[in-house]
């Protein structure tokens, strides 16, 4: 990745948005220009980036054999178990009129600084972030493209596993193991709900015994090189009955309409509206319960998000989700996901694996 060619573009934005200094701590913005990734720790990490003037980046002792070094992009500043962390950032900060401080940065950071910078007035570094991480290049869209390819090996694999008679958990088991075995470094979630259980789209699985009949959703995804996997595909045990048919084809209409909306210029709303409509006309509406997608990159949900009243028109490189859903109460639930990249040619889905609604045995 080209972390000086990120820093560039990050002062540029600084410099549209007024502010004067980029304060990085954990969460995804720090790796997206540093390559380092920073442990949820009580200890400080801060990456300091002023407008102008050269980058640091703040770390305990301890961790900084974890940072590979980068002169060209910032200088390793150490502290101590004894040192104050904040009265050194304070320093490096230089008196901002305006500091933009990690959306994921934990409060106890962030009141000390507001305390030791009180003429400085915070804002969410998303405000500089998001922008640019929104729009993934043709490195990143790689790196999403081949962690797309290796979920799709294992939903295509699904199709031949036996469900009846395994649990939720043992199918979840499956799911995390075959991510990690195709080259994922983490699996980051493996939702496996049976029948009722997928009413709730976020279900964690449990030791609920599959059986015939049942109609199994699995959403799962990791990360791989840096870059999220995320795809929903269902699952029936033995011929689905006529109305769950019927659900499933309305569900694929939908999703389909709203990956061919997601042309470049087309506002993100737009798109949400396209899945929204026809699960509305087919009598649904009310129980397609959540947006039609997220942005997906280094995290697995980020910008842009393909809801009502996001007006922001796609751009070639915007990465994200078309997952719309139909969630029938204690009886079944669908969802049908792909990554969508929007290109000046048009819209670019990722994954590849069937969409059908598989039976399985
Ligand atoms: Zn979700
Ligand atoms: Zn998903
Ligand atoms: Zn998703």
């Amino acid at each position: 990745m080209n972390y000086p060619e990120r820093i560039e573009r990050a002062r540029a934005r600084m410099e549209n948005m007024g502010v004067d200094v980029l304060l990085l701590s954990v969460g995804a913005d720090l790796p997206y220009f540093t390559g380092y990734e920073a442990m949820p720790l009580e200890r400080l990490t801060m990456f300091v980036l002023p407008r102008t003037g050269e980058a640091k980046l703040v770390v305990p002792r301890l961790e900084a054999p974890r940072v590979v070094a980068q002169p060209d992009v910032f200088e390793i500043v150490t502290w101590d178990e004894t040192d104050d962390p904040i009265a050194l950032v304070t320093r490096l900060a230089d008196r901002p009129a305006v500091a933009a401080i990690g959306d994921h940065t934990w409060a106890r950071f962030v009141l000390d600084l507001e305390a030791a910078l009180p003429s400085t007035e915070f804002r969410k570094a998303s405000l500089v972030t998001a922008a640019l991480r929104m729009v993934k290049d043709a490195a990143e869209v790689d790196a999403l493209t081949r962690a797309a390819h290796a979920v799709d090996v294992i939903a295509r694999e699904m199709h031949g596993v036996r469900f009846s008679g395994r649990s939720e958990l043992d199918v979840h088991r499956d799911l995390v193991d075959r991510m990690l075995e195709l080259g994922h470094q983490r699996a980051n979630f493996a939702i496996v709900a049976a029948s009722g259980h997928a009413a709730s789209p976020h279900h964690e699985p449990t030791d609920r015994v599959i059986v015939d009949g049942d109609v199994v959703l699995c959403d799962f995804g990791g990360t791989m090189d840096g870059y999220c996997s995320d795809i929903t595909r269902m699952f029936v045990v033995g011929e689905p009955p006529a109305e769950v048919q019927h659900v499933y084809a309305v569900l694929m209409d939908a999703q389909e309409r709203a990956v061919q909306a997601a042309t470049v210029g087309t506002p993100c709303e737009a798109v949400d509206a396209a899945a929204r409509q026809v699960i509305a006309a087919a009598g649904y509406g009310e129980f397609f319960v959540h947006r039609t997608g997220h942005g997906i990159g280094t995290e697995a949900h980020e910008d842009p998000y393909i809801v009502a009243g996001n007006v922001a028109p796609l751009a070639p490189g915007h990465a994200f989700s078309v997952e719309p859903g139909i969630y029938l109460p204690d009886r079944f639930g669908v969802r049908l996901e792909d990554i969508v990249v929007a290109t000046a040619a048009g819209p670019r889905r990722l994954n590849e694996a069937p969409r059908d609604l598989a039976v399985v045995a």
